[in-house]
């Protein structure tokens, strides 16, 4: 924005990887008059959020709806299942991974963690052979995250499923997928996940503040063993109170409102196309980012990241210096780097409510962003990632002709 001006034309490009741009359908729905959650009208929307997103968790058990940021969630699908002490496996896969892992030390649990060199997802092999070496079996639960939001890198779940049950290990596997979830497929039921985490204001779509668990029928029968002090973050209080449509406290009736209608947005487009969509616009900033003559921090192809694109710069170059210039010049928001990357790397967020020609505006703006910041790059990856979204689209219209 111009230094003489105190407001930027047009809208913000909020290309964080979460929260991501609020639909306006989705602000209308909470633009409405509050009503009493202990009433009929309450009871009828938080049935239908509630069964609602089991079809977004891809589970017939119960979803657990919390008033909480997705930390909140990390925090009730620990102190639900496990004890104080109790062993957990994680996988350093990047910030977020450290974060869950420091809570669990915080809780009184003692994680063991899997080094990792934040450009990778999860090695099933790595799990299976630390499994393996828990001949007492002291291990309660394996937690990991679908999606690193910090370095772009996903870890496919169900290999870790297998690596868990070839060691015969009785582990609860937890799994976060704050910035996965409604944008990659994610089958709780179907590939044995015990806690699954999630977060409203990623690929829902709705403002922060509103997380979640999904819970297997093993992770509830842990729970009736599980020591560690919970009050708020009770499964069996939210459980009793949801079965007739209510809460053991107030809860965010707007998010709720919001919630209902995402859920409807989700299934209205078709899950199948939403995640196409996703893997569409993953695709073409990659290409772009290549096209650039840049990096994408993710080394290898089997973890790319369907939702979060880390694009290393040059060596010299600041990444935080960079999306200041870009906030000021463009309006754009980029994700923040982290720890032996900090300052490396800026991260393009492509998940939400995002089409091509969005994706291409984010794509040119950061184009003309690496230009004027005099970051050294090669020309051509607006077009590449044009030409690829050209060819993915007339690939799905040859194939809705035939
Ligand atoms: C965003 C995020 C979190 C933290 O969620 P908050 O809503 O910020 O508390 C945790 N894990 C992952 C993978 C995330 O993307």
């Amino acid at each position: 924005m111009p230094q003489n001006a105190s407001r930027a034309a047009g809208r913000h490009f909020l290309q964080i990887p979460g929260p991501t741009p609020l639909p306006d359908r989705v602000l209308r729905a909470m633009d409405t008059p509050l009503i009493d959650h202990r009433g009929p009208e309450f009871a009828k929307l938080a049935k239908r959020c509630l069964e609602g997103i089991k079809t977004i968790f891809k589970t017939t058990n119960p979803v657990i709806i919390y008033t909480a940021t997705g930390t909140g969630a990390w925090e009730a699908a620990l102190v639900n299942t496990l004890s104080p002490g109790d062993r957990v496996l994680m996988v350093e896969t990047g910030q977020f991974a450290k974060q869950w892992k420091d809570m669990a030390i915080r809780l009184g649990l003692k994680p063991e963690f899997i080094a990792g060199d934040w450009r990778t997802g999860a090695d099933a092999a790595k799990i299976e052979d630390h499994l393996r070496q828990d001949k007492a079996r002291a291990i309660k639960a394996v937690c990991v995250l679908h999606n690193e939001t910090a370095t772009g890198c996903l870890s496919p779940i169900e290999p870790i499923r297998k690596a868990i049950d070839a060691v015969g290990h009785p582990a609860l596997l937890m799994v976060d997928t704050i910035s996965s979830l409604a944008s990659t497929d994610y089958c709780h039921d179907d590939w044995g996940v015990d806690v699954t985490v999630g977060g409203a204001q990623k690929g829902l779509m709705l403002p922060p503040g509103m997380s979640f668990n999904a819970v297997s029928d093993k992770a509830l029968h842990a729970a009736k063993s599980s020591k560690l002090p919970k009050s708020f973050w009770s499964w069996d209080d939210m459980l009793n109170m949801n079965k007739v449509g209510f809460f053991p406290y107030t809860p965010a009736t707007q998010m709720l409102q919001g919630l209902a209608v995402s859920i409807d947005m989700l299934h209205e487009e078709g899950l199948d196309n939403v995640f196409a969509r996703h893997a569409r616009l993953a695709e073409a900033t990659r290409r772009a980012v290549r096209a650039w003559g840049l990096e994408v921090l993710c080394r290898e192809a089997k973890y790319y990241s369907p939702t979060i694109t880390a694009v290393l710069l040059p060596d010299g170059h600041d990444a935080d210096a960079f999306r200041s210039l870009a906030l000021e010049t463009f309006n754009i928001s980029y994700g923040a780097s982290f720890g032996p990357y900090a300052k490396k790397y800026f991260r393009i967020g492509h998940l939400g409510d995002i089409n091509d020609g969005w994706m291409m505006g984010v794509l040119a703006t950061t184009e003309m962003a690496l230009a004027v910041a005099g970051i050294p790059h090669k020309k051509g990856g607006v077009q590449a990632a044009m030409d690829y979204i050209v060819s993915a689209q007339s690939r799905a219209a040859r194939v809705a002709a035939e």
